[in-house]
């Protein structure tokens, strides 16, 4: 990262710059910070298998199995809750499509697709993208370390969440209930949004407090 090779004052006078940014200059400073902006813009050369207006898809430089690919939103974006409904319904149908092309072309049996937001969920890069990774039976790429939690903790965090999360989402119970799954997925996204905002508004909570309060339940 260019940051390590900063020294002391550097990064003091950096840190001051940044604190005075209007977010306009600070998003502009993010992107020109960001080796996937970078990759975007054809400054650093990647290999690119798939682009539409939305994003690209390229391969992996250091990839987990043959074929690994990143899906990268061609707008910046640090973290998945940033990304907008739109954006993120557009990446995960693109992903679908490619993981049925490396299934039939790529003599795998499997996908992963997934998400890592955050430097403590391995997340090295600053720009939101999905791994699209081939998968084959008994690889070994990606085998999770299962660790035990103790049957007390899952209770606990099961209390905490339990009657508060369709709450924070801003989704009546009731509608729950009364819907079957199929019924659920047909309900349209607006009704969702316009409930969330009514309910907001009474509050006066925006949808960043709600996922902070999210996180919170589990600290
Ligand atoms: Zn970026």
């Amino acid at each position: 990262m260019p940051e390590q090779q900063l020294t002391e004052e550097q990064a003091e006078l950096l840190q001051e710059k940044i604190k005075n940014m209007s977010p306009e200059e600070l998003a502009e400073f993010q992107k020109s910070q960001c080796i996937f902006c970078q990759i975007l813009n054809d400054k650093i050369p990647s290999k690119k298998v798939y682009e539409d207006n939305v994003c690209i898809a390229t391969l992996d430089i250091a990839p987990a199995s043959k074929g690994h690919l990143l899906l990268i939103p061609r707008e910046h974006y640090a973290v998945m809750p940033q990304v907008p409904d739109q954006t993120l319904g557009h990446l995960i149908v693109i992903a679908k499509r490619l993981s049925q092309i490396m299934l039939k072309y790529l003599k795998v049996t499997g996908t992963n697709i997934f998400v890592a937001n955050g430097a403590a969920a391995g997340q090295r890069v600053q720009h939101f993208f999905l791994h699209l990774i081939p998968r084959k039976e008994g690889d070994q790429v990606l085998d999770l370390n299962e660790k035990i939690i103790e049957k007390e903790m899952v209770t606990k965090v099961k209390t905490a969440v339990e009657g508060k999360l369709l709450d924070l989402l801003g989704i009546k119970k009731e509608k729950i209930k009364e819907k079957s799954m199929g019924e659920m997925n047909e309900e349209p996204k607006e009704k969702i949004t316009k409930k969330t905002t009514k309910k907001q508004q009474k509050k006066g909570e925006s949808d960043d407090a709600d996922l902070d309060n999210i996180a919170n339940l589990f600290k």
